[in-house]
């Protein structure tokens, strides 16, 4: 492989984001394609027995397996600890194989994590489920109380884990100030960062440790494939992460890899225009008589305003939430009447996706454990993407006078 591209770290941190998001991490074959190649291969050839045996040694450069490394798959590792400011990065299958791998490969029986309750159900399933059935300690706090954090913290306090906007409430977390007291007590911060992305916010610049995504989300941004990436420094993936990684095995695709790649070209445009077009959304939605609660972090309306502001470049990202004073039954009404806008789960792709959150993706809590979060039978998440914003804003109209929530 040439690495004449956009793999010579020391010319590419030289570029601004929008050049590393397309050349970054580029590696070229001898024949000399423009577009990143996918290596659909699992394995690799030796010329010699001995060069084997020098790759696996870890004296000889090169590829050895595609669960421990893959050149379509590194491309996009290097682009996006490019587009984060890591040392390194690996990639996972999916998000959550990506939070999975930050925590397990550090953490070890007794242990002890504490957590924002604030998170993507899965993630809390693995906080409340998982971690202490292998015998480590996990403590629950409001991410956005400073003084929980560190009442929180124990003797054997080794992670910090957090999402900032949280999925889906859009609770902000202070991230320095919550570095700050886990380093003070030893631990190491993991931010999930999938809502506000690197371009807005990038957590390794306010002390976080590690940083998590699915790329599933914003960075394919096309509904097409999952995926994920752990990054930090280069002492943190070499170890834990890597000898986990390698051993567990759950490895992100070469053609997954690639389409990330694509992802990665476009998505400063297609990001910057979700989120004006969700400022407008949010606006309008505001503007309606009869809702109960527009949440959108740029608002001068939402609570953490001043917060969301400073850390994520003042803007408010691609994702809102709206709720409806009829509870499930109008919440239900109001997806159904939708003609644009999709009834998903998903986030950041560049279709609108609108979800009721306490029947999806935060079903696995009980009733008790969304009402301490904010997520009411009312609210509904709505991920805005590319389409007309006026178009979205009708389709919204015409919806809410069909559940009586506009004259
Ligand atoms: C979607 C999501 C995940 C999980 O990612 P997958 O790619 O679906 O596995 C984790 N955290 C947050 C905040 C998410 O939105």
């Amino acid at each position: 492989m040439k690495r004449k591209t956009g793999f010579d770290r020391s010319k590419t941190l030289n570029w601004r984001l929008e050049t590393r998001m397309v050349r970054g991490g580029t590696l070229r074959s001898d024949f000399d394609e423009t577009s990143e190649a996918i290596f659909m291969t699992s394995g690799y050839a030796y010329e010699q027995a001995e060069d084997a045996a020098a790759r696996f040694k870890g004296e000889q450069d090169g590829y050895t397996y595609s669960r421990l490394r893959n050149p379509s798959v590194a491309m996009f590792e290097e682009r996006m600890a490019l587009l984060e400011g890591a040392e390194d990065a690996r990639a996972t299958a999916s998000g959550m194989a990506a939070v999975t791998a930050a925590l397990l490969c550090q953490l070890r029986a007794g242990d002890h994590v504490v957590s924002a309750r604030a998170l993507f159900g899965s993630c809390r399933w693995l906080v409340e489920n998982l971690l202490p059935r292998y015998g480590i300690e996990t403590t629950l706090v409001d991410g956005r109380d400073i003084s929980a954090w560190a009442g929180a913290v124990k003797p054997n306090t080794k992670v910090f884990l957090l999402e900032t906007p949280a999925n889906p409430t859009l609770d902000i977390v202070d991230l320095q100030a919550v570095a700050d007291i886990a380093h003070a007590a030893g631990a190491k911060v993991v931010v999930d960062n999938v809502f506000a992305t690197p371009l807005l916010q990038r957590p390794l610049e306010y002390g976080a440790d590690v940083v998590v995504y699915s790329t599933t989300k914003h960075i394919d941004g096309q509904g097409r494939c999952l995926g994920g990436v752990v990054l930090g420094s280069s002492a943190f993936i070499n170890d834990p992460l890597l000898p986990f990684l390698r051993n567990t095995g759950p490895t992100l695709s070469p053609f997954h890899a690639w389409i990330m790649l694509k992802g990665l070209e476009t998505l400063t445009l297609r990001f910057d225009r979700m989120c004006e077009n969700a400022a407008k959304v949010a606006d309008y939605l505001a503007d309606q008589t009869g809702l109960l609660n527009v949440r959108y972090p740029s608002r001068k309306d939402f609570d953490q305003h001043e917060l969301a502001m400073r850390q994520m470049q003042g803007v408010g990202g691609t994702i809102l939430t709206v709720t409806v004073p009829g509870g499930r039954e109008q919440a239900f009404a109001l997806l159904n009447a939708m003609e644009i806008i999709d009834i998903s789960n998903n986030i950041g792709d560049s279709k609108s996706l609108m979800t009721h959150p306490a029947s999806t993706t935060h079903q696995g809590l009980t009733e008790a454990a969304r009402l301490e979060l904010g997520i009411t039978e009312g609210m509904l998440r709505l991920s805005v993407g590319l389409e007309h914003p006026d178009d979205l804003i009708e389709d919204l109209g015409q919806a809410l006078r069909k559940v009586g929530l506009k004259g």
